[in-house]
Parts: structure tokens; C-alpha cells; sequence
């Protein structure tokens, strides 16, 4: 009998690449309000952004 096809998790949460170490990481809850502006998945990757990477105006 073949296996049943995967289902999607419940917690199908969004995803990101963190533009400092290039590693995905997931939607946390203490990101609900700022996700679109979210770059990094932590807060030494976000001190750690390249100096190439500067903010556009
Ligand atoms: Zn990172």
C-alpha cells in the first residue's frame, strides 16, 4: 500500500532568508507585527549586517 500523501503542517508558517547568514528561518509570534520589515533571523545577524548591505533612501 503506498504511503499517503504529505499534508501541509498545521502551523504552516511563512518563511524567510536571513540576509546575513543566508539560513532560513521562520515566522515567530514576536514578529506578527513587523514580519515585512524582518531581514534577519536574529538580532546578532541583524548587528552583524555586511556594510555593503546599506539602508536605500
Ligand atoms: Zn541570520
Amino acid at each position: 500500500m503506498p504511503p499517503p500523501p504529505k499534508k501541509p503542517k498545521k502551523a504552516d508558517l511563512p518563511q524567510k532568508l536571513c540576509v546575513t547568514c543566508g539560513r532560513p528561518f521562520t515566522w515567530r509570534k514576536k514578529w506578527e507585527r513587523v514580519w515585512d520589515e524582518v531581514r534577519y533571523c536574529s538580532d546578532r545577524c541583524r548587528q552583524a549586517r555586511p556594510e555593503s548591505d546599506t539602508p536605500r533612501r
